[in-house]
């Protein structure tokens, strides 16, 4: 029989390395976030460069979303034809291939929200539009660089000169400013976290207010992460956070801001060899679990994760005679550092509850870095 592993099999059936979702813990998650900000009136849109899945995107709107972000257009044309369609792309769409692929999107799916920081790219956005001859005008931010330094239109007289260019285009329509502060997610310590986001959002409200100073009408002010979401909604004049990583988590996060969300994802690994008394060998390296934020974390209590290559990973013992040493065949939980980079090294969620598989949920968007 081939290997297919499908709803209603108990996780033991699951060979590794998987990535596997804790329904109770997922749902948690999300109940915590939603009932926080929902009385705020906030808008709550999602970021799905971390879940990757059209079915967990629907679950967010169940839980009381509206619409969802986007990293780069490819994830938007995926997403669109599993028709989930209220989306902002949050990186600029630039470069000829892009812009045309943008074009055709739009022509199909006229929610698309799109960010702008330059005045080149927005004009070819809006030449490509026009050439194209697509009636009406694609709804558009101007990304505003709050700190983070990455993207995003200088704060004053450039932010200015580029919602005005948008103004008075013929293609796109000027609805509001992205600010994302993303180098302050992982701030240690929440009173710094918050000390250091209210100046981004004064960065952000300042600027809308001089937009609409300027006689323009912005209705989206959009910021915020899985940090920094508490304090972005305190802000008057904030009408949207984007957060995404709090739907499963990971220990990056977990270190910075404390264990409010819980991790329910891991990745299901087993032991394959012992390597001396106190070193053992899983099956998840590098291609399973991402390193750049730091390694993954053993479940089982006692073993610390190292990295041996591409498919393996060791396991130090370092509990003493207090636990269960793992032997050849046992099976790991390792918990992610990372959680957006390491679903993308996966095509498949297993989604359990009391050890049972209850979803199988696709990586819908798995790869789409354009
Ligand atoms: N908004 C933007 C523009 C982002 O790049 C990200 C993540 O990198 C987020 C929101 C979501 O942040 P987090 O996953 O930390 O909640
Ligand atoms: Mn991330």
């Amino acid at each position: 029989m081939p290997y297919a592993p499908k709803i209603g099999d108990p996780i033991e059936v699951l060979d590794t390395p998987s990535m596997v979702v804790d329904l109770d813990k997922m749902e948690s998650n999300m109940r915590k976030l939603f009932s926080k900000f929902l009385p705020t009136g906030i808008n709550i849109r999602p970021h799905l460069k971390t879940t990757k899945s059209a079915t967990i995107a629907k679950k967010l709107v169940a839980a009381g979303a509206k619409g969802g972000c986007v990293a780069k257009l490819s994830e938007a044309e995926v997403m669109c034809g599993l028709g989930f369609t209220d989306l902002l792309i949050t990186c600029e769409v630039v470069g000829k291939v892009k812009v045309a692929r943008l074009v055709e999107l739009f022509r199909k799916h006229r929610e698309i929200r799109i960010v702008v920081d330059s005045l080149k790219g927005a004009s070819a956005i809006d030449d490509a539009l026009a050439v194209a001859g697509i009636e009406g005008k694609i709804n558009t931010l101007v990304d505003l660089d709050v700190g983070l330094h990455r993207t995003g239109v200088q704060p004053g007289e450039a932010a200015l000169t580029l919602a005005q260019f948008v103004a008075d285009s013929s293609h796109l329509n000027l609805i509001g400013v992205q600010g994302y502060e993303g180098h302050l997610q992982h701030v240690h310590g929440d009173e710094e976290r918050k000390r250091l986001c209210l100046e981004s959002m004064a960065i952000l409200t300042q600027t809308a207010d001089a937009f609409r100073a300027a006689g323009h009408t912005i209705d989206v002010v959009t910021t915020g992460g899985t940090g920094t979401a508490d304090f972005c909604v305190t802000v008057p004049g904030i009408t949207e956070i984007q957060p995404g990583s709090f739907v499963f988590m990971d220990t990056d996060y977990r270190n910075a801001i404390g264990a409010h969300y819980e991790q329910s994802l891991t990745i299901l690994a087993t032991v394959l060899s012992t390597q001396g008394p106190n070193i053992i060998t899983i099956d998840a390296g590098l291609k399973s679990l991402t390193t750049d934020s730091g390694l993954a974390e053993c479940k089982t209590r006692g073993y610390t994760y190292g990295v041996l290559g591409d498919e393996h990973g060791s396991l130090a013992w370092d509990g003493g005679n207090v636990a269960l040493k793992l032997d050849v065949g046992d099976r790991v939980e390792m918990v992610p550092s990372h959680i957006d980079p390491t679903v993308n090294l996966f095509d498949w969620y297993y989604a359990y509850r009391n050890g049972v598989v209850e979803e199988i949920w696709k990586v819908d968007s798995r790869g789409m870095v354009q």
